[in-house]
């Protein structure tokens, strides 16, 4: 801890002595008319740094931007794209423990699961950088007296807009498909979380032709909602709050703009009495307690079927007591703080929403102040909580906590699991354990998710379609996916 603690302390001076601000037609600056704010740390709630938050000015400036910058960057051969793509790669690789300290200071997510975030990220460049040159290829259909063909074309320029939980991940897997695709970003990203956004922005600058990306800091209600307003952009991808998918999709309303949804979760693991009891029992922890339960597909709702309840419960308990909790850039961390202390008042909240529901604490429950010397009392830090002899009614069982903390649900037959999976307003993921092939495939079909995994955690794989159902969102991304979300697809018919 105390040499990750040094080099990070080297990464971050630069954000502590200066202000951090946008980028904004290949130009670094703090803007005009915005207000500054302070960057806290939630391993101690201390001040990293200050952070300017742009004007509506700003946004203009920055969406202006990427107007001038989309005809030749759209029109730049696919091969050069290409090579600047897995440029941008390279300089990630070449980054990647400066990403992942400061990721890891800024969101408080484990280093343990940071360090691998970067190289990830050059991993989804290079994917989408390898696809440029096909991307707008289309259909050809011959019929007697026509024939049809289609050809793709970059949409113009688009808006990203993401969250604080995996932030630099998660902006990777929208620009890096919107750039191989032509076209130009102005990304948004959370206002708890800018440092990784700032890294990347300065790669680009490396690496692209002004004005292709341009990155400005602030608040959702100005900043972001200007962004989804304005008649430049065409498309706007968020990942974020079912709520802020509702307002967006108001705010871009009259400029018609397409819009693509990754939002809120509250997935069910279905484990079933014929499951691999170690297996699934690994991945019920992991799919709830790594990133500090504050992942979008994470598995908040252990479905149990009644045979294996009690063993499986007992052993949960157990492997629940032992998560080690600590300051994020310890390796042995399993679970960091919670990135911020409103977040975090609002996942402690529901400890007494349990009790008051008639849930049982089983492990957990309480903030942690002074378990362990080298947790400061200030830091968000939680003990990962699980409540049993919980009903699907209940808040605990319906709200997204996005916290380490998962409720554990009983029952009894297949057609009881699949009504429990599907009764809330979510559908983003599923999580399906048994040995039995035809339940599985029966499960597959009837549980309300965009993604399921049967008898394994979630990988993301990055030519399937992620996206979710229901509350949970509108669209999906990877692979071919993503070039249909950027792109508009145009019909060309021949008379013969
Ligand atoms: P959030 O919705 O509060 O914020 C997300 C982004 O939207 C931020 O950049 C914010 O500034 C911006 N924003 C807020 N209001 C806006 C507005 N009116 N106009 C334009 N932009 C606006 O979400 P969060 O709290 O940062 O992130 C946590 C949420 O994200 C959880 O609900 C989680 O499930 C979800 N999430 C979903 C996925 C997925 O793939 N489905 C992945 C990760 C996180």
């Amino acid at each position: 801890l105390a040499t990750n603690l040094e080099r990070a302390q080297q990464y971050l001076e630069r954000f502590k002595n200066n202000t951090t601000g946008h980028y904004i037609n290949g130009e670094f600056t703090l803007g005009n008319g915005g207000r500054e704010y302070d960057n806290l740390t939630p391993t101690d709630n201390s001040c990293i740094g200050k952070v300017m938050a742009a004007s509506v000015a700003d946004m203009d400036a920055a969406c202006e931007a990427a107007e001038n910058a989309f005809e030749a960057w759209s029109n730049t051969p696919g091969a050069e794209r290409k090579k600047m793509l897995h440029k941008f790669a390279d300089r990630l690789v070449e980054r990647a423990d400066e990403i992942a300290m400061v990721e890891s200071m800024d969101c408080g997510q484990p280093i343990r699961f940071m360090k691998q975030a970067a190289l990830r990220g050059a991993a989804n460049f290079r994917f989408f950088a390898d696809k440029v040159p096909e991307a707008q290829n289309g259909l050809a259909l011959h019929q007697d007296e026509h024939t049809n063909y289609t050809i793709r074309n970059a949409i113009g320029p688009v808006g990203i807009i993401t969250p604080w939980n995996t932030p630099f991940m998660l902006s990777t897997w929208k620009i890096a498909p919107a750039l191989a695709a032509g076209c130009t970003v102005v990304h948004k990203p959370a206002e708890l979380t800018p440092l990784s956004a700032y890294i990347l922005a300065e790669i680009a600058d490396e690496v692209l032709p002004k004005g292709v990306w341009n990155m400005v800091n602030g608040f959702g209600e100005d900043a972001g909602k200007r962004l989804t307003e304005h008649p430049a952009i065409k498309a706007v991808a968020l990942v974020g709050e079912s709520a802020t998918g509702s307002h967006i999709m108001r705010q871009g309303a009259d400029t018609l703009k397409r819009m693509h949804f990754e939002l809120g979760g509250k997935n069910p693991v279905i484990v079933f009495d014929d499951a691999d009891f170690e297996r699934s029992l690994d991945a019920v922890v992991f799919m709830i307690y790594s990133l500090n339960g504050q992942r979008c597909t994470s598995s908040s709702r252990l479905l149990i079927q009644s045979g294996i309840r009690d063993k499986f419960i007992a052993a949960l308990e157990q492997r629940v007591r032992n998560l080690r909790v600590g300051h994020s850039l310890d390796p042995e961390t399993e679970v960091g703080p919670l990135v911020a202390t409103e977040h975090f008042n609002k996942v402690l909240s529901y400890f007494d929403i349990a009790k008051k529901d008639g849930a049982n604490i089983a492990v957990g429950g309480k903030r942690i102040t002074d378990a362990k010397p080298e947790l400061n009392p200030k830091g968000n830090y939680v003990e990962p909580t699980l409540f049993t002899d919980a009903n699907n009614q209940m808040r605990i069982a319906q709200e997204e906590i996005f916290g380490p903390v998962l409720t554990a649900i009983t029952f009894t037959t297949e057609e009881e699991a699949v009504q429990i999976a599907n009764d809330t307003q979510y559908g983003l993921s599923g999580y399906i354990w048994t040995e039995n092939t035809g339940r599985a495939m029966r499960m597959a079909k009837h549980v309300e998710a965009g993604m399921l995994w049967v008898n394994s955690e979630n990988n993301r794989n990055l030519p399937s379609p992620f996206g979710g159902t229901k509350m949970s969102g509108i669209g999906r991304d990877g692979g071919d996916w993503s070039f249909d979300f950027y792109m508009e697809t145009k019909n060309v018919c021949i008379a013969h």
